[in-house]
């Protein structure tokens, strides 16, 4: 037989599928089927599993991808070439569209979207097996904290993040953080178990960050729900954390720019007077401040005013600046200029640094 006239037994869906050809006639058998092996007939349970899945999602529109037991495309492939068939539907759409189908039929006012679903199904037919993700959902907020919790998680003092006995495999330190407790509370409330978190700026642990509090982007992945709470509430064991404003946004801004005012308590080696206090306040007012970030590039930052008291040998300042310049280092003059211990004429040192107020440069 010349092998142009090969001749294919098909079950009922891969026949209607390719529709009326004389190479192509109906198996007696459907598990006969020369690309499927039958196995077009039983979508039944994979569909009931891929709506039950979904049914754990808050969801309005969906994408169906799919993965076939190995061969059944290959052979369509081969089918199709014989037969110089070109376009139309494979048996990879056309599983993907009747378990849309189902979803459409099974649950209320779903929509597909192939471009930009917001829960993605992936079902496997031989496994029999079906996962859904749902597209990140990004939470915008405003944190505070007392003195003595950190705003990253800390990896663990035994394994450094790799995964201990004395973390519980977790690789994180059990001190509290507002990304620990706000990643587990949010993890509860949104069903997500992964978080990232972009900081408008960052303080110290013993920094206390003050009401309004400081922005924050936090995008959850893969979520159940998407409805943030408008506010959260979390103890510590030193204070409480509280994540106020909270709400989604559309999208994260990777670069957050930002300024800020904070509460410097600084220390001196030797008495400081009036005199030098004025100057600071009269030399940091407008001025632009340069410093090396850690990539080691050359940044310019403004210092917007100090509003600085002295007593003794040490200063208390409010100094209003621009995020990014570190506090620390703009006192000490470590690699940026102008600097508060260049304007005094005496090295600083800035003890500590409190959060009172953080204002986004983005439109929100
Ligand atoms: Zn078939
Ligand atoms: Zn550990």
């Amino acid at each position: 037989m010349d092998e142009r006239a090969r001749r294919f037994q098909l079950c009922k869906p891969c026949l209607d599928r390719h529709g009326g050809r004389p190479e192509l006639t109906l198996a007696t058998d459907q598990g006969e089927c020369f690309i499927c092996g039958g196995r077009s007939g039983g979508l039944g349970e994979v569909s009931k599993k891929t709506v039950r899945a979904l049914g754990r999602f808050e969801f309005r529109t969906f994408s169906v991808g799919v993965v076939l037991p190995s061969g059944i495309q290959e052979r369509e492939d081969t089918l199709r070439s014989e037969l110089k068939i070109r376009g139309g539907e494979t048996i990879k759409s056309e599983f993907a569209g009747r378990l849309a189908a189902a979803v459409v039929k099974g649950m209320r006012g779903k929509k597909v979207d192939r471009l930009h679903p917001d829960a993605t199904v992936l079902a496997d037919i031989g496994g029999g097996t079906v996962s859904v993700s749902s597209k990140p959902l990004f939470v915008y907020g405003n944190y505070t904290k007392p003195r003595g919790v950190s705003q990253r998680r800390l990896f663990c003092e035994v394994c450094n993040g790799r995964g201990c006995e004395s973390c519980v495999g977790s690789g994180y330190s059990a001190s509290p953080s507002v990304e620990g407790l706000v990643s587990k509370r949010l993890g509860e409330l949104l069903g997500s178990e992964r978080f990232k978190f972009t900081w408008f700026g960052s303080e110290d642990e013993d920094s206390v960050v003050f009401p309004p509090g400081r922005p924050v982007v936090i995008e959850a992945k893969s979520p159940r729900t998407r409805h943030p709470p408008g506010e959260l509430r979390l103890k510590t064991g030193i204070g409480g954390i509280t994540l106020s404003r909270v709400r989604a946004i559309a999208k994260q801004s990777e670069h957050p720019a930002f300024s800020f005012i904070t509460r410097a308590v600084i220390g001196a080696e030797e008495k400081v007077t009036e005199d030098d206090v004025k100057r600071l306040q009269k030399d940091m007012k407008g001025a632009t401040v340069r410093y090396r970030n850690n990539k080691g590039r050359l940044v310019a930052k403004k210092i917007y005013f100090v509003k600085a008291t002295a007593r003794g040998k040490r200063i208390t300042a409010e100094i209003k600046l621009d995020g990014g310049l570190p506090v620390k280092r703009l006192v000490s003059g470590e690699a940026v200029s102008p600097s508060f211990s260049e304007s005094v004429g005496k090295p600083l040192r800035c003890e500590r640094f409190d959060i009172v107020r953080v204002w986004t440069k983005a439109r929100r």
